[in-house]
């Protein structure tokens, strides 16, 4: 899950890293209201969406004015904020951030993330923060530091130093820095975050050190424990179809191509993916109906895929164990009675395999059966082209 950077920076300062004052709003208003609130001479006006690259895309602005803060804050509320992030389609910005001005002297990168690789957490940091960190990643890797941490020792003060030195914090605040990145793993920890980024870090003219960005993901099978960042949850900055499935308890993730899916477990249905693109055509979602699906979730799991447009044909990759093979057979008809029709192909393996054919072959419907996963595939690609 991820959560806006106003959110974030209230996070940050609960763990005792130092952010810039600023007031979230919902209108021009309150934005013109949050800068006199704010007080000072210059203000910065941030759009609010879950995906960075906002600066270069014109979501952030500084004004030095209150007119301006009105005339900036009229241009980005309501606008379609395009960044590398969000797709040619942008994202509506609904939500602002004013903030007060910081002297920048120079910008940092900093984060604490899941690192695959070595199965650790890791924190990186760079001399080259603020708007082409990934440029940074991709054409000078050698500036990004790289520290692993022990679980069970934590963030220790050497890795911290190893950090602030690595990426030229001046000795005058360093011990500010090695702070913040201690905090920040604190922060990553206690909240099950899996990523905990903060870009800008930034050095102030006086020396401070102060997080003027702030990006998280949470791990999604963590948020039972974190009622107050579920609370965070902006329903306008997710996928309509992603919001309907989790209502069901389905595992959605909507993709770019034509084929839907519907499988039972994710490493299935990761396989059944591949399996698609094997043969030449591309899955249009991830979909896990999970172990315990009833014939309801399988029909609400037809009519979200069968929302999607693009999708031209679906299959339905079944592994019965503890879900069997009827009971998806039955959802299959019902569902494919309920709504408009594609070219359907289905595979089942397992628990009540014969009486789940058998009511698929006597539902009338024309439906495909397929007995392996590579036959499966090639019908359902030759059903769709
Ligand atoms: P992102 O582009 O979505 O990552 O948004 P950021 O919050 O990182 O802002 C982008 C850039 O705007 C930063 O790298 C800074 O250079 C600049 N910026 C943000 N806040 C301030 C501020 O208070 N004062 C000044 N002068 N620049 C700022
Ligand atoms: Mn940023």
């Amino acid at each position: 899950m991820k959560i806006h950077e106003y959110q974030g920076k209230e996070i940050l300062k609960k763990f005792g890293v130092t952010v810039p004052r600023g007031i979230p709003c919902f209108s021009v208003d309150e934005a013109v209201k949050a800068a006199e609130t704010l007080g000072g001479k210059v203000w910065v006006v941030k759009a609010q969406i879950h995906a960075g690259g906002r600066g270069k895309g014109g979501g952030v602005k500084v004004a030095k004015s209150l007119d301006e803060v009105k005339s900036y804050a009229g241009q980005i509320l309501g606008m379609q904020l395009v960044t590398h992030q969000t797709g040619p389609a942008g994202q509506k910005v609904r939500r602002l951030l004013v903030e007060e001005g910081a002297d920048i002297k120079k910008e940092y990168y900093v984060a604490a993330l899941t690192d695959r690789a070595s199965q650790k957490v890791a924190m990186m940091a760079s001399s080259e923060g603020g708007m082409d960190i990934e440029e940074v990643a991709h054409k000078t890797p050698e500036k990004i530091i790289k520290v692993f941490v022990d679980p069970a020792a934590g963030l220790t003060d050497a890795q911290a130093k190893e950090l602030a030195d690595g990426i030229g914090v001046p000795a005058a605040s360093q011990a500010q820095a090695i702070d913040t990145f201690k905090k920040l793993y604190t922060c990553y920890m206690e909240t099950d975050a899996s990523l905990a980024e903060i870009n800008p870090m930034i050095l102030e003219g006086n020396g401070n050190i102060k997080a003027l960005d702030a990006k998280f993901n949470f791990d999604s099978n963590a948020l039972y424990r974190h009622p107050e960042i579920v609370a965070y949850r902006d329903l306008d900055e997710e996928d309509a179809d992603e919001i309907e499935a989790s209502k069901y308890d389905l595992a959605y993730i909507s993709l770019d191509g034509n084929i839907g899916c519907l499988v039972n477990g994710a490493g299935l249905a990761m396989a059944t993916m591949d399996t698609i693109k094997l043969f030449g055509a591309e899955p249009a979602n991830f979909l896990d109906v999970g172990g315990g699906a009833t014939t309801e979730k399988v029909t609400e799991a037809f009519k979200i895929m069968l929302k999607n447009p693009k999708v031209k044909g679906i299959l339905v990759n079944i592994f019965g164990g503890i879900m069997k093979c009827d009971t998806i057979a039955t959802g299959v008809v019902t569902a494919a009675r309920e709504t408009h029709s594609v070219p359907l192909v289905v595979r089942m393996k397992g628990t009540n395999e014969d009486l789940g054919k058998k009511i698929l072959a006597e539902s009338g419907l024309p439906i495909i059966s397929a007995d392996s996963m590579a036959e499966a595939a090639t019908k359902i690609v030759a059903a769709v082209k």
